[in-house]
């Protein structure tokens, strides 16, 4: 780094330790050393400072720790220069920088002043992010289909710019994080007068309007490691190296540089993070050799975008479809509002459905999109609610009857993926809109079939050989297309409910979730779907099929030699490859045997409540405290990380209502307390497993947070309502 450089990042972390003294000593004036303070929805204290010394921060004097950290980086002559695995003496003067950031932004939090609210722009910022976006973010992250994040510091030359660079990213499905400005302006502001949607369904996250708020990109990707690594905080060597190599995060400057973004520049590229930038910065040493590939500048405004990418190295999956529209994965969480529909269907206000079936090859020909029915030709045109029937005929080699679903699941995705065309629900409880942009830019309906047949080929090209679409807009037709679909969804249902893990000879297992946790290895049978939520055993074996050397691959189950516990001699080899000798056996029914490891990506927790004699679920997104004492973020940090950790687990939802179970620990009516999300998410099937296993009022035993969250509390309620768990053997 230049000494020029240097001196102005060693300059600014100076005066931004200094500062965060002050403030922090002047709360601790007015409210107390022993004010406890954490940042919402999170197990990892204050994060920046937890991931590299391990230290735990839990009220306003603990914070004097980070800063005593953060000043003896830049005394004259530091203990060690640590945080510098690359180059450069302004790289300690970064990391003090992040520490000081956070500080000031706890303070803020403690203030009353964070998340940062602009009522002029109409916009409160995101502020602090939570561990719980890490986790449902994880798969995307893990399996490629959001390829990086980029913290965007300053603003653009002028809003069209703006918008064109955001747009870029989003189909390029990058996470998008905005902060800092350049002489008050920024590109948040930019893009909000532009009318771009900003938030997380568009993956364009404002943080806040500073330079320091790029803290909340970084001390939120301090935590992948704690997370999906199994890396312990302090082991700040690991650290740094998880995140440089496994979080795929770059910054673009934009705008002129200050003293402040080189310091918090510095601090990002120690966590391996390169940065770009769009002015004239010197990235060549005095001595004529590059720097380093950490900066680097892209004149050229239209080229940032891909510069960026090939910096920081990332694989971008992208996709031609020809609709008149843009599209990527970032626009699938984008909303229409009804005032900006030009057409709507289904939703319960018409009949829709849609459908995916097989077809003999003769049977269909690729690529065609018909679309039937003349009643509604009036409210196409000038806009309306219409009903819509949709029918995806497939055919291939390969394919099997049960791959239908596996395909039909993924509509919504390639639908909503087209920007202003939005989708939600299946079968036949689809909703969608086309809003008025992509109608007046021309996007009709034929163009839904575009999207079907396109994606579905290029999704499945092992499976899919042929695709064609029908659309059905007069609602004779549909109703009586719908009629036929409700018999085959019907009959889904019951082959999939039927299926048992003694009825087959093959599990799968899924691997994707190692680039982030090494050693953890999902097994995933009829009866055990991933703890992700994502897969099921139809899911895999599609997969295993599309993709013969992926991340699912089949295990022979072996010889079962514990039924009750679910452990077979062929998954126990199995796992001990796959995790690399980490982990020897598993019961698939069990939480305090030898549980099957967890990632970091799970849809709920399992922990067992000792005092209440079984356990307890909460699910991910729930912040509220529970009756083991802690909230979903702490419990999060001991499952993860591809660790076995009896007494805790971690699952997806629709475990709950296997007959598997925790088949082995007494099973449905071990659960004691669960979220009310939960409970409602699936009340009708949860009831009925309560009634095969003779306790059909169990709904109504089962605490949730509105009868406690304290475990004394529970037992108290657990004994008025003679829960069934108080009468089983013990769990431990
Ligand atoms: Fe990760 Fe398991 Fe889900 Fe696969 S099934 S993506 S390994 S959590
Ligand atoms: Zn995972």
């Amino acid at each position: 780094m230049s000494k020029i450089i240097a001196s102005a990042a060693i300059r600014a972390a100076n005066k931004i330790v200094a500062e965060a003294e002050t403030m922090l000593e002047k709360a601790i004036k007015e409210k107390g050393a022993d004010l406890k303070f954490e940042f919402t929805d999170t197990g990892y204290f204050m994060p920046m400072f937890f991931a590299i010394t391990g230290i735990e921060v839990r009220t306003l004097g603990d914070m004097r720790k980070e800063i005593e950290h953060a000043k003896s980086l830049l005394t004259s002559e530091p203990i060690e220069k640590k945080y510098k695995p690359y180059l450069g003496e302004a790289l300690d003067a970064g990391m003090a920088t992040l520490l000081a950031q956070e500080i000031i932004m706890a303070v803020k939090y403690v203030n009353g002043l964070e998340p940062v609210e602009d009522k002029e722009l109409g916009l409160t910022y995101n502020g602090f992010i939570t561990d719980s976006i890490l986790r449902d973010l994880g798969i995307q992250l893990v399996d490629g289909t959001m390829p990086g994040y980029v913290c965007i510091i300053g603003a653009a030359q002028d809003e069209d710019r703006a918008v064109k660079l955001a747009r870029e990213l989003q189909q390029k499905n990058i996470l998008t994080f905005l902060c800092g400005n350049v002489k008050g302006n920024s590109m948040t502001k930019q893009l909000m007068k532009k009318g771009v949607e900003l938030g997380w369904p568009t993956r364009l996250v404002p943080l806040g309007p500073d330079t320091s708020h790029a803290i909340y990109a970084l001390n939120w990707a301090a935590r992948a490691p704690l997370t999906f690594g199994g890396i312990k905080g302090g082991d700040y060597k690991k650290v740094l190296k998880y995140t440089k190599d496994r979080v795929f995060a770059f910054a673009m400057v934009l705008g002129e540089l200050d003293d402040l973004k080189w310091a918090t520049g510095a601090g990002a590229i120690n966590m391996g993070f390169p940065a770009l930038c769009d002015t004239d910065v010197p990235v060549v040493h005095p001595r004529g050799v590059t720097i380093y590939e950490e900066v680097e500048k892209e004149l050229d405004q239209d080229k940032l975008v891909e510069t960026a990418i090939m910096q920081r190295g990332l694989k971008i999956i992208t996709q031609k479809v020809d609709i008149p529209v843009a599209f990527g994965p970032a626009f699938e969480g984008e909303r229409i509002r009804k005032e900006d529909a030009f057409l709507e269907w289904g939703g319960g206000k018409t009949a829709a459905f849609e459908l995916c079936v097989m077809r003999d090859l003769e049977k269909v020909q690729d690529g065609k999109i018909t679309v039937i029915g003349e009643e509604n030709k009036e409210k196409i045109e000038k806009g309306g609610q219409i009903p819509l029937g949709i029918i995806v005929e497939v055919a291939g080699r390969k394919m099997e009857k049960d791959f239908e679903p596996v395909v039909e699941r993924k509509f919504h995705d390639f639908i909503n993926e087209a920007q202003g065309v939005w989708q939600m629900g299946q079968r036949d409880i689809i909703w969608g809109r086309i809003s008025k942009t992509a109608q007046s830019e021309g996007f009709r309906l034929h163009h839904l079939g575009t999207l079907l047949t396109t994606l579905t080929k290029s999704s499945y090209p092992a499976i899919i050989d042929k695709v064609q679409v029908t659309i059905y807009l007069d609602e004779k037709d549909i109703l009586k297309h719908q009629e036929e679909a409700k018999k085959i969804f019907t009959e889904r249902n019951e082959r999939v409910s039927n299926m048992t893990d003694e009825s087959v000879d093959i599990f799968y297992s899924c691997t994707l979730c190692q680039s982030f946790a090494p050693t953890h290895v999902c097994v995933i049978s009829p009866e055990r779907l991933g703890l992700c939520g994502a897969y099921n055993w139809l899911d895999t074996k599609a997969s295993y099929q599309i993709d013969p050397t992926g991340p699912n691959q089949p295990i022979l189950k072996g010889e079962c030699y514990d039924d009750v516990r679910g452990k077979w001699r062929g998954v126990d080899e199995f796992i001990v490859k796959a995790s690399a000798g980490k982990v020897e056996n598993f019961s698939a029914y069990s939480i305090m045997d030898n549980p099957m490891t967890s990632c970091g990506c799970f849809e709920c927790i399992l922990a067992v409540v000792p005092e209440a004699n079984g356990i307890m679920i909460v699910h991910r997104g729930f912040n509220g405290m529970t009756p083991t004492g802690m909230k979903f973020s702490t419990m999060a940090g001991t499952v993860g990380g591809g660790l076995q950790t009896p007494g805790f687990m971690g699952v997806g939802r629709y475990f709950v209502i296997s007959k598997k179970f925790l088949l082995a620990d007494g099973g449905l009516k071990r659960i004691v307390w669960m979220t009310k999300d939960l409970k409602n998410s699936f009340k009708e099937q949860l009831t009925k497993r309560a009634e095969e296993e003779g306790v059909p009022d169990l709904l109504d035993k089962i605490a949730d947070e509105d009868v406690c969250t304290e475990s004394d509390k529970l037992v108290e309620h657990l004994q008025k309502v003679k829960h069934p768990a108080l009468e089983m053997p013990s769990i431990l």
